[in-house]
């Protein structure tokens, strides 16, 4: 099968996007990820999917700790400069929850340590433990057929 085709099927399920981050030696590491769920509730458990090409893999096997951050609609900046989609000039400062660098202004922060990873195809699972969250209050960003999208376009189109 046509791997346009399949990432095409899958971009029609829409989701919000989150950024991974890590901490190695004082240095922060960030990735775009849209590949999330919340797996347990006891306990408390959720699973990201990182590509065996992304830097990120390796980072997290090292640190054994990653936050994930649900981006807000003001966030897409964030999301285009941790998915390498644009180049910025500036320096990016992050917050810290736990053991985990965090975006700050995110919708969720989750600070996770890793619990289980599972190698399935050409992506790794990792399994975390959720040790700590902090909550605001805002709209997601959304992404859908390859696009960033606002959840105010779906209200719209269902009036
Ligand atoms: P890098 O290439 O090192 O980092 C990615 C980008 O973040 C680079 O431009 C880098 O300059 C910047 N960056 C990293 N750390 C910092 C810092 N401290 N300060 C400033 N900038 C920094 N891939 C997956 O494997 N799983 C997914 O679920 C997934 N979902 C995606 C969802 C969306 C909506 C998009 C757009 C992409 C998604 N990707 C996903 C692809 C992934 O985001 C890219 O392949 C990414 O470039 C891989 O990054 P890397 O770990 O190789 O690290
Ligand atoms: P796209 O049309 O490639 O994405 C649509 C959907 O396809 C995504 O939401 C995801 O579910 C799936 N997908 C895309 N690439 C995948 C991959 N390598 N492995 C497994 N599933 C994948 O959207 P786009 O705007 O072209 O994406 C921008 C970049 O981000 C691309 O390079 C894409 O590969 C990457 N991306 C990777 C993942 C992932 O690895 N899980 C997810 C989303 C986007």
């Amino acid at each position: 099968m046509d791997d346009r085709k399949f990432r095409n099927a899958m971009g029609k399920f829409a989701t919000g996007v989150n950024v991974i981050a890590t901490e190695i030696d004082g240095e922060v590491y960030g990735m775009t990820a849209n590949a999330f769920m919340s797996v347990s509730l006891d306990p408390k458990l959720i699973v990201i999917s990182i590509g065996n090409r992304a830097k990120m893999l390796d980072r997290i096997r090292q640190s054994g700790r990653f936050s994930v951050n649900v981006l807000s609609c003001e966030q897409q900046e964030e999301s285009m400069r941790f998915a390498g989609q644009k180049e910025f000039e500036d320096k990016f400062d992050f917050g810290q929850l736990g053991d985990a660098p965090v975006i700050e202004d995110a919708l969720c922060q989750l600070s996770c340590e890793v619990y289980n990873e599972h190698t399935e195809g050409d992506h790794v699972l990792f399994i975390g433990k959720v040790n700590d969250l902090v909550l605001e209050d805002g709209d997601p960003l959304i992404f859908n057929c390859g696009k960033y999208r606002r959840l105010e376009a779906f209200e719209e189109a269902v009036k």
